[in-house]
């Protein structure tokens, strides 16, 4: 069971990794019209591996798409999606608590707005580089269109390790990063969230230095803010429980259900324990997950409270839940995806499921991977799960119930509002709902009748296609 990690880099943090390393050598013909442009693509943006990767998977899907619907070409619309509107690098000076100065790397990917003022998250974490946030702002169009709310799609961060920094040496990082961030954002314009690295401490940081600069207190520039400040309800469980509500639809598709299931989350942060915490309240029992120095397998289902306390309050590591816990089981590099389970739910970071996983996920007679984390499974992976037969639920689809929810959180904050946890959970079903069947039609309509990748991609595309267009050249 016990694995070298996949999530290293060769220098065991930050850069870009080979083709080799992330599992995404082998790969389907792309349509005689895409070809050329994903070739430009490559060529355009060298040594950004993530993201041809995040590019090529949507270009797989649109054959069908541009056969029927000439006017894209025509309008070069996918040359244009595959160009950011705006790129920010940026200096992130700050001191840590010897006072020696650091200096990081920031980064704020402006990918699209023809839908809505660019929408998604903040990274903070060692391998960030400009190819993981072009990655992350690729698929967040596509994700933000699928949630049906007027958001385009934009990603940040910065190559900041928050792991083991202080408390004042994280609000310093934040602070100097929205330093230079508060110029290119805002309610009208571009409104970053928390992602790896980044939750309500950050975000309230940010959010701080943000209202000192402007003078002014507008809430909606930044959402996953603390309630105390606000954010919205549910939003912290939003991403989590959104990713299991589509595991039900999707089971519910087949004539049955999450209930008496057997699952295996990797990951122990935000997106993780409240996939955990959904499954249990659906009747399912996980009993694995991870962090990035090993697995804990809790054979007894892995007590959420506990889980709690050590990653959220304490914000400590799984050996110390562990200890805490009898009958749970630590093991060091373990590899999460040979526990056997009937729902894996890969909620740590990408291409963290590659070929060999989805291989033993297949033997061990899963029927279901939902990617609660953006791109975790890699391309051979997908191939693998989807030959076998295993519903497969792309992140862009699983996982739009957070920026759905941070959608909410805008509209809640531009119109004074507070909505109770009950109305918000339920308005976050109602959506994921719309997006499981809207992702169904649109693969039947296609062609593709159960392929959720092709269904989500095609959904996505379509809607932010025909919005560029109305829009003109710009
Ligand atoms: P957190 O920082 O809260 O937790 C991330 C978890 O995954 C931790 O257990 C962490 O382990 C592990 N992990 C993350 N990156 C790596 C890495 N490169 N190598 C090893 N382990 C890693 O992040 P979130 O839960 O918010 O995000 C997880 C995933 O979900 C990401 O892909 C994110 O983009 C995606 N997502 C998040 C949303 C949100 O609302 N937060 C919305 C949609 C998608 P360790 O502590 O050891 O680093």
């Amino acid at each position: 069971m016990v694995h070298a990690s996949p999530f290293r880099g060769p220098s065991g943090s930050g850069g870009p990794l080979s083709a080799a390393a992330l599992g995404t050598g082998t790969s389907s013909v792309l349509d005689e019209t895409l070809e050329p442009v994903y070739q430009e693509v490559l060529a355009r943006n060298p040594g950004e591996l993530e993201f041809h990767q995040a590019v090529r998977e949507v270009l797989e899907s649109l054959g069908p798409v541009v056969a029927k619907h000439p006017e894209y070409a025509e309008a070069a619309i996918i040359e244009r999606l595959c160009e950011p509107e705006r790129q920010i690098i940026f200096r992130v000076p700050w001191t840590d608590d010897s006072g020696q100065v650091r200096i990081n790397r920031g980064f704020r990917v402006q990918f699209n707005s023809a839908l809505g003022p660019f929408k998604g998250g903040i990274r903070f974490h060692p391998s960030v580089y400009l190819g993981i946030i072009k990655f992350l702002g690729f698929e967040q169009i596509f994700k933000n269109a699928l949630s049906g709310m007027p958001i385009g799609g934009g990603k940040g961060g910065s190559d900041f390790n928050p792991r083991g920094r202080s408390n004042a040496e994280v609000m310093r990082f934040c602070q100097s990063f929205m330093t230079e961030l508060h110029r290119h954002v805002g309610e009208y314009t571009d409104v970053p969230a928390g992602d790896t690295g980044v939750g309500e401490r950050e975000i309230g940081y940010m959010f701080g230095q943000y209202k000192r600069i402007a003078n002014s207190y507008e809430s909606g520039v930044l959402t996953g803010k603390g309630l105390g400040i606000g954010g919205a309800r549910v939003r912290r469980e939003a991403t989590g429980y959104g990713t299991v509500i589509f595991v039900e639809e999707m089971l519910k598709a087949k004539g049955t259900s999450l209930d008496g299931r057997r699952g295996v989350v990797s990951g122990s942060g935000n997106v993780a324990i409240y996939a955990i915490e959904k499954a249990a309240q659906l009747g399912g029992t996980c009993v694995a997950c991870s962090d990035s120095d090993g697995i804990v397998v809790d054979e007894a289902g892995i007590d959420l409270e506990l889980l709690k306390q050590v990653k959220e309050v304490e914000r400590g590591r799984l050996t110390s839940y562990a200890e805490r816990r009898g009958s749970a089981r630590y093991i060091e590099d373990g590899r999460i995806w040979e526990v056997p389970c009937d729902v894996a739910l890969p909620c740590a970071t990408q291409n963290e499921l590659n070929h060999a996983d989805a291989m033993a996920l297949a033997r061990n007679g899963c029927v279901v991977v939902a990617e609660g984390a953006n791109m975790p499974t890699t391309p051979d992976g997908v191939r693998v799960l989807m030959d076998a037969g295993v519903l497969f639920a792309p992140g862009k689809a699983a996982n739009a119930g957070g920026v759905a929810t941070s959608a909410l959180e805008m509209q809640q904050n531009a119109s004074r509002d507070s909505w109770s946890f009950a109305q918000s959970e339920e308005k976050l079903a109602e959506i994921m709902r719309a997006i499981h069947e809207r992702c169904a039609d649109t693969a039947a309509e296609y062609g593709s009748p159960g392929n959720y990748v092709a269904g989500a991609n095609i959904a996505g595309f379509k809607q932010v296609a025909d919005a560029m267009l109305a829009l003109g050249v710009i």
